[in-house]
């Protein structure tokens, strides 16, 4: 098929198309709407972009993302040192950051287990982690994990291997959303939510 573009073009929604969300169609779409927002959108991306380059690296003790290590959250003197809160990635850390939920410092595994992918307990930093879990200052461990097989057999494979720290390790609550209806909620998370009940 002839190109009606040049392989410069070609190239840039090529690489649009490798973000997430975006097939070749919305790439090509992002792609026009860039060339046309040229001054105001593209120019300021580019830049951005650089700078992201250039400055933004993985906190060593944590995992986070940001433009210094050890990152912001972990050099945050009002936060509790006492508790980890271990995410597989650094979007569930941002998630957990938007909605306030916690005031300690974090973990990021970089995954969860998945035999059927691949990924074994090499492929995440669980040997960081249980090295954190034996700190003395840390007094409890949350996994923060997905309610899915991989992320709970994860949460399980950290659990026996700190199991000698003299530390708590909670889960977070199954069950009711806020705002949900009993109604529409699948037999799983109901009675998971039943189990779980907590006094009123
Ligand atoms: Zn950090």
């Amino acid at each position: 098929m002839a190109s009606v573009t040049g392989p410069e073009i070609d190239r840039l929604i090529q690489l649009l198309a490798r973000l997430p969300g975006l097939g070749p169609r919305s790439a090509r779409r992002a792609a026009l709407h860039l060339i046309k927002k040229r001054e105001a959108l593209m120019t300021p991306l580019a830049g951005a972009l650089q700078v992201a380059i250039d400055k933004i690296r993985v906190c060593e003790t944590c995992g986070n993302i940001d433009t210094r290590s050890p990152c912001t959250v972990c050099t945050d003197a009002r936060r509790d040192p006492s508790i980890i809160v271990v995410v597989a990635d650094v979007a569930d850390l941002w998630a957990l950051e938007r909605a306030g939920a916690s005031s300690g410092l974090y973990h990021v595994l970089g995954g969860t287990l998945s035999p059927l992918d691949g990924v074994g307990p090499q492929d995440l930093t669980i040997d960081a982690l249980v090295s954190r879990a034996h700190d003395p200052r840390v007094t409890e461990i949350v996994l923060a994990l997905n309610a899915t097989v991989d992320g709970q057999t994860t949460a399980h494979y950290i659990t026996d291997l700190i199991g000698d720290a003299n530390v708590r390790v909670t889960r977070l609550a199954h069950g009711v959303p806020v705002g949900g209806e009993l109604d529409y909620l699948d037999e799983g998370t109901l009675s998971a939510a039943m189990r779980q009940r907590t006094l009123f």
